[in-house]
């Protein structure tokens, strides 16, 4: 496989994967995600010579990756405090994970019973990593985030890139018949921080994360000017 030497001494943390956040030792909430995408673009990166590290939330993948370049976590707060570790040296960072967006305000320390009620559990807000990360995003970073919408998709995947401070964002096409959560393939746009935007056929997600290197490689090699504003 050629090597593409641009990324060959770059630093690239990805975060994949659902997140688990537990309610009692044996009940969790979390989401479909299965980490197919993350894993694919850290592998192919990895293939091609980058230094690649997965922060990775539960998932059962049969990966290329050695074991040195994963670390697991399961909830939120695990992953946020990994990648903020991690993501000071790192050249870019790849939010590809679905970070779930709340946690139970406690974790019951003996099994709930059941009592014929309804069970009301309280909620808190989980930490938006990527937007905690882009605080201290330096000038020389490349932040590339996802976007899942139903609806108003470049809409509210242009709001989510400059509130996080995302380079480009890939917007994952959920509504495309084989697209998204559980599928092998993918139908993606991905959005520039300039507001151009690429469109892609619906392919296998091996082949969506040759895509998404390919257009991390030109805007690098453009040299466009990254998102930065600390
Ligand atoms: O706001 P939304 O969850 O749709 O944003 C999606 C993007 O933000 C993804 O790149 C995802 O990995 C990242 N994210 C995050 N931490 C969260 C929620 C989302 O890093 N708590």
């Amino acid at each position: 496989m050629m090597k593409h030497t641009l990324f060959k001494s770059k630093r690239i943390i990805i975060t994949a994967g659902p997140t688990r956040e537990a309610i009692d030792p044996v009940r969790f909430i979390s989401n479909h995600s299965t980490g197919k995408m993350g894993y694919a673009i850290a592998e192919y990166l990895h293939s091609i010579g980058a230094d690649v590290h997965v922060v990775s939330g539960p998932v059962s993948i049969d990966t290329t990756l050695p074991p040195s370049a994963i670390t697991a976590i399961a909830t939120a707060d695990e992953m946020l405090a990994v990648t903020r570790q991690l993501a000071v040296d790192a050249d870019i960072v790849i939010f590809a994970a679905a970070v779930g967006d709340y946690k139970s305000a406690s974790i019951a320390k003996q099994k709930i019973k059941k009592n014929g009620e309804a069970l009301y559990v309280k909620l808190i807000p989980n930490p938006d990593i990527a937007f905690e990360l882009s605080k201290a995003k330096t000038a020389n970073q490349l932040f590339v985030g996802f976007a899942l919408e139903t609806e108003n998709g470049i809409e509210n995947a242009v709001a989510k890139m400059f509130r996080k401070k995302f380079d480009c964002i890939v917007l994952n096409l959920q509504h495309a018949h084989g697209s998204g959560f559980g599928y092998d393939t993918n139908k993606i746009q991905i959005i520039d921080s300039d507001l151009t935007h690429s469109d892609f056929e619906l392919k296998l997600k091996s082949s969506v994360a040759i895509d998404i290197v390919n257009h991390i490689k030109a805007r690098m090699s453009e040299n466009k000017q990254t998102v930065c504003h600390v």
